[in-house]
């Protein structure tokens, strides 16, 4: 299939034939294979399968470790076209979102002995684990412990939220190798490991979490357990540097998750508002009904930019902190948006599960809150980008 036409992608038309093979996939997992999944709170397994053996998950895995090699651009269009398709990347997207640690700070032992079978499907790179109880957004005040003895370093703590642990075979794991108080730098004395979850050394509890959404979230437990040497990623005590460096290709891509939402809402509001009659005409020819559909699409279309903007910078190697956060921003608000207009639209059928709408509605409202919350993102852009004083 998309395999090699995938790895020459990179003008528009490569791109429209990117959209299109990703549209064909959606199309063997319908509303009614997502409704049952989300009810049942099951595991798109097959839906992640054929995403993977598609090659689509191995976008960003350069083509010399067997994946694709594209850009944020494509591999953006790729989760976009899922959403918009009715389908959820949520199921998967956290091994585009953390590749970019692994390939930029990961040792080339660490890419040979994981990137070929992350992109052949032999190995599931889908947990990322960050989280605490005690931190939160405050991710330098994580407590979980990573102590180094000999050859391997023993973990104890705690996360909280972390999604697909138990559908994935790695996850990427950010401890505290110095304890807070114990560095001036408080971004310091944080490191990054590949936990290989197949094989767990110690005791690592997993506890799933009753979520308004089907992402397998779960809390960690862990108790000694032994993560090998070699499993450091980097730097012992660089890893907050390491997570920070992906985040601008994490907010993108979160930031295509939602435009392919909005896309879907407005799609699903103007066909339900164009086929319903009410008072003899199309519920769609009144005004209070168009026009806050005409105006989420606006909103859709300009987030669009923005994060094509960002994409583009991304992909030249430039900096893009403030596109990459202001993307993310407005795609999430406009999906959300389009997301209330489209309930709104279908009046109580918006709530029933049959039409898909509540369910999507849950699933994007997510993406203004994780991976990163739009209040930090606003402390951003007032902080970094507006310069004034910092609130976080
Ligand atoms: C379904 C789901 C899946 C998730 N999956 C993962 C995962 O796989 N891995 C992982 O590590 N995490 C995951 N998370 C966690 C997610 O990243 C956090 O919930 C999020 O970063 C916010 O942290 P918190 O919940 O502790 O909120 P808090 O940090 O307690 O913040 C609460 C609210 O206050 C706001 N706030 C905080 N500080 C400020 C400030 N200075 N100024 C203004 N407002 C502020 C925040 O924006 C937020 O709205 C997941 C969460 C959910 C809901």
């Amino acid at each position: 299939m998309a395999g090699p036409e995938l790895a020459t992608a990179s003008t528009a038309q490569d791109q429209q034939a990117i959209r299109q093979s990703v549209r064909e996939l959606c199309r063997d997992f319908p509303d009614a294979y997502w409704r049952k999944v989300d009810k049942h709170e099951e595991y798109p397994d097959e839906f992640v399968k054929a995403v993977t053996s598609s090659g689509y998950l191995a976008a960003l895995i350069p083509e010399e470790y067997g994946g694709a090699g594209l850009g944020i651009t494509e591999a953006g269009i790729i989760l976009e076209e899922i959403n918009r398709s009715g389908c959820n990347s949520g199921a998967c997207h956290a091994q585009m979102y953390t590749m970019g640690t692994l390939l930029r700070h990961g040792s080339p032992e660490q890419k040979n002995r994981y990137l070929p079978a992350i992109a052949k499907g032999d190995l599931r790179l889908q947990a990322f684990a960050v989280t605490e109880a005690n931190s939160g957004s405050e991710a330098t005040r994580i407590e979980t412990r990573a102590v180094k003895k000999g050859d391997k370093y023993i973990v104890n703590g705690a996360k909280i939220f972390i999604s697909r642990a138990k559908q994935s075979d790695l996850m990427l794991l950010l401890a505290r190798t110095t304890p807070y108080d114990e560095v001036k730098d408080k971004t310091k004395g944080i490191s990054v490991f590949v936990v290989d979850m197949r094989n767990i050394k110690g005791k690592l509890e997993i506890q799933p979490l009753d979520m308004m959404v089907n992402h397998h979230t779960n809390s960690l437990f862990f108790e000694d357990v032994e993560v090998p040497a070699e499993n450091l990623i980097g730097q012992e005590g660089m890893g907050f540097s390491y997570i920070i460096d992906g985040w601008n290709a994490e907010r993108l891509l979160v930031a295509s998750e939602a435009i392919g939402d909005g896309r879907w809402f407005i799609e699903r509001a103007v066909n339900y508002s164009s086929s319903r009659m009410l008072f003899g005409k199309p519920l769609g020819a009144n005004q209070g009904i168009q026009f806050p559909i005409a105006e989420a699409y606006a909103r859709i279309e300009a987030a669009d930019l923005m994060r094509y903007h960002a994409c583009g910078k991304f992909d030249r190697g430039e900096k893009c902190g403030a596109e990459a956060n202001m993307a993310k921003y407005l795609a999430s608000e406009a999906s959300w948006q389009a997301a209330n207009i489209c309930l709104t639209t279908h009046g109580g059928y918006g709530f029933a599960r049959d039409y898909d709408v509540e369910r999507k509605f849950r699933e994007t409202r997510l993406l203004t809150v994780a991976p990163v919350s739009n209040n930090l993102i606003l402390a951003f852009v007032g902080n970094k980008v507006l310069g004034m004083p910092k609130s976080y």
